[in-house]
C-alpha cells in the first residue's frame, strides 16, 4: 500500500465525502481523484517521467495537495520549499535537488524571471493562481520566461486524459525534504513512499483518526510536521482537512467553530498565541476532541493553562524531517505525561545512547536514536552525512533526552544547544520552563554565548506581558526556582522572538542579537 493507492480508495468508497476545505469551498475526493488523475496526465504531458523532481514553493492551498499527489502517482520525486525562502535559498535547494520542473504560488513570478537565466535546467514553471493580478503579471514577463511558464489553471485545462498511477516500489524515493542541518547548507531527506505511507498510518492509528475527523491544517504544508499529520493522514483516513491558508487565532477560531473541527495540530508557538488571544470564544473548541503538539518542546505551564481555558487534552508528540517525521506520541486513552513526548508509536523503537552507541539507564540523558519503517533512505547526494546521521540502522537525532520506567522520553535538548558555564551543563529548556512559568511573561528563550570566565554564558530573551516587569525582577525570580549558574547572566526584553515560519524560535538568530 501507497499514499496514492490509499487515499484513491477513499474515492472509490466514499467519492462525496468532503476532502477538503478551503477559502469556504468544500472538494470531495471523488473530485479530488479526478483533478489529481488529470494534473498527473497534464504533468506527463510537460515530459515529467518517472524519477524526476519536481519542487513545490506552496502554501496551504489545494495546489499543494493536487501537486503532491499528482506527482507520486507518476512517480515523480516532489521537494517541497518553503514559499518566503531567499532567491539564495530556493536556488540552492533546486540546483542541488536537480529539479526540472516548479510550481509555484503567483506571487514567486519575480523568481520565474530571474530562474530563467539562473537556474537553466528548470524546464518548467507552472503558477498557481491565488490573487486577482496574476493575468497582469504574467503578461509582463518577458518572452524568455513566457516559454517556460504556464498557469496551473492553463495546465489542468489542456487534457482531458487522466492517468492511472504508475507501479511504485516501497523503496521508491516519493519526496525529498530540506532539512537545515547543524552545519552548512540544507540536506535532502530522501523519504521514501513507504516511509511515508506508514508514518501517516501509524500515527493515524495512535490519534485513532477516522473519517469523521475535521483536521485544522494551518501548519505550513511544506514542512514535514503538516505533510503527514494534517495531511496524509487525514486523507488517508478518509477525514476532512480545513485549509488554513496561514496561522492568525482569530481564523484558527472561526475555522473551528464553522466546521466543527475535531483535531488541531501547532507548534507551541501557535497554542500560546491562541491561549493569549483574548478576542476569542472558547465555546469555539467545543468539537474538539484531541490538540496536537510538536516541532519544539511545549513549556508544561502552557500545556496546563491551554488545556485549562480551552477544556481540550494536549497531546504533546516528536518527530524530524528524516523519521517522516513521527518517532514518539503521547497516547489519546492512556496516561499522558506533561513535558514528555510520549511513548514510542506503534512500529517505531527509540533508544537513548551514550557517546559509544551503549543503551543509557532510566532517567540517563543521552542521544535519542530511532529505529522504524519511517526513516528516511538517505540525503540526497551525501553518502557521507547519510552515513554520519543512519548508523547501523539507527537514525541518530542530535536530540539529548532521557527516559523513565514507562517508556515515556522526554527531550532535553537539542546536542548543539547545550550550554556549558564553567563546566556545568545549563539545558536551555530547563531556564526556558523557569521564565515561561512566570505570569507575567508571555514567550521567553535562551542561547548560549561565548564568556571568558566561564566558556559560556546563559542569555535569555523573553517577551513581556506585564510591562512594569523589570529585568532584576525576572532574575530574582529565576535564582528562586534554579542554581545560580543557570541563572540568566543577561536578560533582554524583546517586542517579539525571531520565528522560522514553522513558527520555530531561531535560536540561531538570537545569538546574532547575543552578537550585537
Ligand atoms: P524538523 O526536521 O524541522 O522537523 O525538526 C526536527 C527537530 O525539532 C527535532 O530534531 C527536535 O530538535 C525538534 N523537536 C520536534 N518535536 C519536538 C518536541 N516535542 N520537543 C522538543 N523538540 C522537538
Amino acid at each position: 500500500m501507497n499514499l496514492v493507492e490509499k487515499v484513491r480508495q477513499q474515492a472509490f468508497e466514499q467519492p462525496e465525502k468532503t476532502a477538503y476545505y478551503f477559502l469556504g469551498k468544500g472538494t470531495s475526493y471523488g473530485e479530488l481523484e479526478q483533478t489529481v488523475a488529470r494534473f498527473a496526465a497534464a504533468l506527463e504531458d510537460l515530459g515529467v517521467q518517472k524519477g524526476d523532481h519536481v519542487a513545490f514553493l506552496l502554501g496551504n492551498t489545494p495546489h499543494f495537495i493536487i501537486s503532491l499527489y499528482a506527482s507520486m502517482r507518476i512517480g515523480a520525486v516532489a521537494i517541497p520549499i518553503n514559499p518566503i525562502y531567499t532567491a539564495d535559498e530556493i536556488s540552492y535547494i533546486i540546483k542541488n535537488g536537480d529539479v526540472k520542473v516548479v510550481i509555484a504560488l503567483d506571487l514567486l513570478l519575480p523568481l520565474v524571471e530571474a530562474g530563467v537565466h539562473r537556474l537553466p535546467q528548470v524546464e518548467q514553471y507552472i503558477i498557481c493562481e491565488t490573487t486577482p493580478e496574476i493575468g497582469e503579471k504574467y503578461a509582463a514577463l518577458s518572452d524568455a520566461a513566457k516559454e517556460k511558464t504556464k498557469l496551473f489553471s492553463q495546465v489542468l485545462a489542456t487534457t482531458a486524459r487522466t492517468t492511472d498511477p504508475v507501479d511504485l516500489a516501497p523503496d521508491d524515493t516519493a519526496i525529498i525534504l530540506y532539512t537545515s542541518g547543524t552545519t552548512g547548507h540544507p540536506k535532502g531527506a530522501m523519504l521514501t513512499h513507504n516511509n511515508l505511507f506508514s508514518n501517516a498510518r501509524d500515527i493515524g492509528d495512535y490519534l485513532q483518526m477516522t473519517t469523521d475527523d475535521r483536521v485544522i491544517a494551518t501548519l505550513p504544508v511544506f514542512h514535514v510536521f503538516a505533510l503527514t499529520v494534517v495531511v496524509n493522514s487525514p486523507l488517508t483516513r478518509g477525514a476532512t482537512i480545513l485549509l488554513a491558508p496561514r496561522f492568525s487565532p482569530g481564523e484558527i477560531f472561526e475555522l473551528a467553530s464553522t466546521y466543527k473541527a475535531t483535531v488541531f495540530a501547532g507548534v507551541p508557538t501557535m497554542f500560546n498565541f491562541l491561549y493569549q488571544y483574548e478576542q476569542g470564544d472558547v465555546s469555539a473548541f467545543s468539537s474538539v476532541r484531541l490538540t496536537i503538539s510538536g516541532g519544539a518542546s511545549l513549556p508544561v505551564s502552557l500545556l496546563h493553562n491551554f488545556e485549562q481555558k480551552f477544556n481540550v487534552r494536549i497531546s504533546e508528540g516528536y518527530g524530524l524531517s528524516e523519521a517522516s517525521p513521527v518517532t514518539c506520541f503521547n497516547p489519546i486513552d492512556r496516561e499522558r505525561k506533561p513535558g514528555s513526548i510520549g511513548q514510542s508509536i506503534v512500529n517505531v523503537e527509540n533508544k537513548i545512547v551514550d557517546e559509544n552507541g551503549d543503551e543509557v539507564g532510566v532517567g540517563e540523558v543521552g542521544e535519542l536514536i530511532v529505529r522504524g519503517p519511517n526513516v528516511m533512505k538517505g540525503y540526497y547526494k551525501m553518502p557521507e552525512e547519510t552515513a554520519v546521521a543512519i548508523r547501523d540502522g539507527w537514525l541518530y537525532t542530535g536530540d539529548l533526552a532521557s527516559r523513565d520506567e514507562e517508556g515515556y522520553f522526554y527531550i532535553v535538548d537539542r546536542k548543539k544547544d547545550l550550554i556549558i558555564v564553567g563546566g556545568y551543563n545549563v539545558y536551555p529548556r530547563e531556564v526556558e520552563e523557569v521564565l515561561f512559568s512566570h505570569e507575567g511573561i508571555v514567550e521567553a528563550a535562551v542561547v548560549g554565548f561565548p564568556d571568558r570566565d566561564f566558556g559560556e554564558a546563559v542569555h535569555a530573551y523573553v517577551v513581556l506581558k506585564d510591562p512594569s516587569l523589570t529585568v532584576e525582577d525576572i532574575r530574582a525570580y529565576c535564582a528562586k526556582h534554579i542554581v545560580k549558574y543557570k541563572v540568566p547572566s543577561v536578560i533582554e526584553i524583546l517586542d517579539e522572538l525571531p520565528k522560522n515560519t514553522t513558527g520555530k524560535i531561531l535560536r540561531r538568530s538570537l545569538k546574532e542579537i547575543a552578537k550585537a
